[in-house]
């Protein structure tokens, strides 16, 4: 039996039709089965932040699976511990949990809103969390109440209580749904899955204020935008925003699963002993992954790289979209997180089948997008090489 004979007979079908078997990468190179080298401007969804199998990022991940790969949190190890102290000194005073994935963080957020809403105002009394239409927030039920997309929530209902939706970048939309029961609004900074729409410096400072008002926190997701890939360490810190907790994952491993959040001061001891937990979460061999990926994107100077190379990319994606006026509606984004938008009449699905065939990785996203999401330690030819096979696919459209 073939790997996709195989996978369709006994994997669980969430992920539709897939035809292509990865063997192995190498910076931003992925190989196939059969050999063929495509450029991967994916990063398996901003996942591998410094490149497939990076030097630095394997000898650290061999050298911590050979000393002690798990142990629980009933006891402590020093990469965690250098993890908190890393992501504090980057975010801000507070403190973090660790945990595997960007769903688990957003539940960490969704479960410390409440806990500090009952609080500051008694139990049942301050629960609501706002949350932006078009948003994604992962595939828990807590983060499924969360995301205000029919397509994610369908099927799943009742939902979690205690969500209003307002719409991303309309401050007067957040408004009117905000009160003193509001525990929480989290938004992502600049929203990912659902087509790469970077958020107004104004929506966020205005959240930012209407949370103030009405004693709630304000979160941000980072799961996607995080971690260097908008050109500063948090997307976040480009629009000079601090919030009261962030939830990261996606790069934050450099291919490793996990996850992390982090909490203010104010509310960095709300989660008390045997209020949340996690049996994987925080465990040394992730927490020294996502070590070598912080040294990595310290020592090669990756924000700025990120930021330098996302103008550029910018720059070369707006003249291919001006070439193809009648095939790109238009191109958008922040960093290395940006997307090309289709006219209709052109899926998205079909371009990225195409694109893979001539060798470039790229992944949809909604509103018919998209997205160019490569390793953060990217170089100009690279971009003029993904770019040479984007432009040549749409031509051939
Ligand atoms: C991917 C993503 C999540 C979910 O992360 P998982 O690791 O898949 O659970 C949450 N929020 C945002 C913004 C994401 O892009």
């Amino acid at each position: 039996m073939t790997t996709l004979e195989k996978i369709k007979k006994y994997a669980m079908p969430n992920f539709g039709e897939r035809d292509f078997v990865v063997s192995r990468g190498k910076g931003c190179a992925l190989f196939d089965d059969k050999g063929k080298k495509y450029i991967d401007f994916g990063a398996g969804i901003a996942v591998a932040s410094i490149g497939h199998a990076n030097a630095r990022w394997v000898r650290a991940v061999a050298k911590q699976a050979a000393e002690i790969a798990h142990c629980s949190n009933l006891y402590v190890t020093k990469p965690n511990a250098d993890l908190c102290e890393a992501l504090v000194k980057r975010i801000g005073a507070g403190k973090v949990f660790v945990c595997n994935s960007g769903t688990e963080a957003n539940e960490a957020l969704i479960k410390a809103a409440r806990l500090y809403g009952a609080k500051v105002a008694g139990e049942g009394k301050k629960f609501r969390i706002l949350t932006a239409r078009d948003g994604f927030h992962g595939r828990t039920l807590g983060a499924v109440a969360a995301t205000a997309q029919a397509k994610i929530q369908h099927g799943f209902e009742p939902l979690l209580e205690g969500f209003s939706y307002g719409n991303f970048n309309d401050l007067a939309s957040f408004e009117d749904l905000m009160g003193d029961d509001v525990a929480a609004i989290l938004v992502e900074p600049v929203q990912g899955e659902s087509g790469v729409t970077p958020a107004t410096a104004g929506f966020l400072k205005g959240l930012k204020k209407l949370a103030r008002k009405h004693k709630a926190l304000l979160l941000f997701d980072e799961v996607q935008c995080g971690f260097g890939r908008s050109g500063e360490f948090l997307a976040c810190q480009r629009y000079g925003v601090k919030p009261d907790g962030v939830s990261m994952a996606k790069g934050l491993g450099g291919s490793f699963p996990i996850g992390a959040v982090w909490l203010s001061r104010p509310v960095q001891d709300i989660f008390t002993p045997g209020t949340h937990g996690t049996t994987f979460g925080g465990n040394p061999l992730a927490c020294a992954a996502a070590l070598a990926t912080i040294a990595e994107l310290d020592s090669k100077k990756l924000c700025a790289n990120a930021k330098a190379m996302g103008e550029y990319l910018d720059s070369k994606l707006k003249a291919v979209a001006a070439r193809h006026a009648g095939k790109i509606k238009l191109t958008r984004g922040l960093g290395l997180m940006r997307a090309v938008l289709f006219c209709d009449g052109y899926k998205n699905t079909d371009v990225c089948a195409r694109l893979r065939k001539n060798g470039l990785i790229l992944i949809p996203a909604g509103a018919n997008a998209l997205r160019f999401l490569p390793p953060l330690n990217i170089k100009k030819s690279d971009v003029d090489a993904a770019v040479k096979i984007f432009d040549k696919t749409v031509s051939e459209l």
